[in-house]
């Protein structure tokens, strides 16, 4: 019999929505011109391309012109931290982050500081919330530039990013939020949360991998990260990728309609989820704000549990998750996110993240904590050998 295959691994990459493969596939080899050629087989696929920024930027209640397409949401962070701190270098060169970025902002922020930039990297609380007052705190009159996340990628707290915004508004700060994990799944009103910059990526939202998009608010200090020819108007040069981004459109349009109705769901099932699970395992830890959270995201530490271990014997049983995020995971070592909110070190290696989505079942759900059921007994009645 064919083993049953349950995908709970969404945050580190969620399948493409099959309306989103039927809407991109014309793009490869019937629309396939340069879409910045003076033809009318390149009109038909800048077409395309402007119809997805219209699609991307209802999404975020943007104008069209305030979207600029990407190769990813790396690309994109790293276009608001080199880029926008190059324009803004004649004004001062302190830099503001958190310790629970990702690797994307992080390392970005870290590169920063070896070509001269000065970095301040907030705390969070146990539950990976910065606070705003330890923000206000951090700010010098050379602070010019602060990038928080909106929603964490391992443990999905939400941060008060409009409360954050508004702070670095008050003190003449521009300010960019990598809402990677949360565009497509929270509601985001970019100007309402008083943004100044917003990555996200295709491939977290049912969209196609190597597209992603940085809202610019209009008029915002800018200097391009990628330097070429003259697309998005200047400001990121190179061809277009036309059925990535025209993915990327069909996928804002179905987040703008489903989106609601999906997380409304999801949450349910991640709630039935956590019950079940504190139900039938003992020593169970949610980590993360237990209501501030993505709604698909459960993190959860297992006492007397090797995370990898139950990785691996989950993966054999056909169920597909992360210890960590996917990137933090391949690279071995504790979670930089869960070491910043000060667990003690046996929840640090003993963790699991789930992340459902879309096509996550209840029948998922309940199979996955009978398999987990079984699982953590054998590994604790393993462990205790070596007590
Ligand atoms: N930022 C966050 C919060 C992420 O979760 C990810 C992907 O895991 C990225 C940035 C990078 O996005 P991409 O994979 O499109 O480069």
């Amino acid at each position: 019999m064919k083993m049953k295959k349950i995908y709970l691994d969404n945050a580190a990459t969620t399948p493409v929505d099959p309306r989103v493969v039927e809407a991109m596939k014309p793009y490869w080899n019937q629309i396939y011109a340069n879409p910045s050629s003076n033809h009318s087989a390149g009109q038909a696929a800048l077409d395309a391309v402007e119809q997805a920024r219209e699609r991307a930027a209802a999404l975020f209640h943007v104008e069209s012109e305030e979207i600029i397409f990407t190769g990813s949401g790396t690309e994109a962070d790293n276009t608001a931290l080199i880029g926008v701190g190059h324009a803004l270098r004649g004004k001062g060169k302190h830099l503001i982050t958190s310790a629970i970025e990702h690797k994307a902002i992080l390392e970005t922020a870290k590169y920063m500081q070896e070509i001269g930039w000065e970095l301040t990297i907030l705390p969070v609380d146990g539950d990976g919330l910065v606070n705003p007052d330890d923000f206000k705190k951090a700010i010098r009159p050379d602070t010019v530039l602060a990038s928080i996340m909106h929603a964490n990628n391992e443990i999905g707290t939400i941060q008060p990013i409009g409360e954050l915004s508004r702070i670095a508004k008050e003190h003449g700060i521009v300010f960019h939020t990598d809402a990677v994990q949360s565009a497509g799944h929270v509601e985001i009103d970019f100007h309402k949360f008083g943004l100044d910059y917003l990555s996200l990526s295709a491939h977290k939202l049912y969209g196609p991998k190597g597209v992603g998009v940085l809202i610019q608010k209009k008029g915002a200090p800018f200097a391009p990260f990628m330097h070429g020819g003259s697309h998005e108007k200047s400001r990121r040069a190179s061809t277009h990728n036309v059925p990535g981004i025209v993915g990327l459109g069909m996928a804002c349009d179905l987040a703008k309609k489903q989106m609601v109705d999906d997380e409304g769901r999801i949450q349910s099932l991640r709630e039935f989820f956590w019950r079940k699970l504190r139900d039938q395992i003992d020593g169970v830890h949610l980590n993360g704000h237990p209501v501030k959270r993505l709604a698909n995201n459960l993190n959860v530490s297992f006492d007397h549990v090797d995370g990898e271990a139950l990785l691996m014997n989950l993966d054999m049983e056909g169920i597909s998750v992360s210890s960590g995020s996917a990137c933090s995971a391949k690279s071995g070592g504790a979670s930089h996110v869960l070491t910043a909110l000060g667990l003690p070190k046996e929840r640090l290696s003993s963790n699991i993240r789930f992340s459902l989505g879309r096509s996550v079942t209840l029948e998922d759900i309940e199979d996955t904590v009978d398999i987990l059921t079984r699982i953590i007994t054998r590994l604790r009645s393993l462990s205790s050998f070596g007590d």
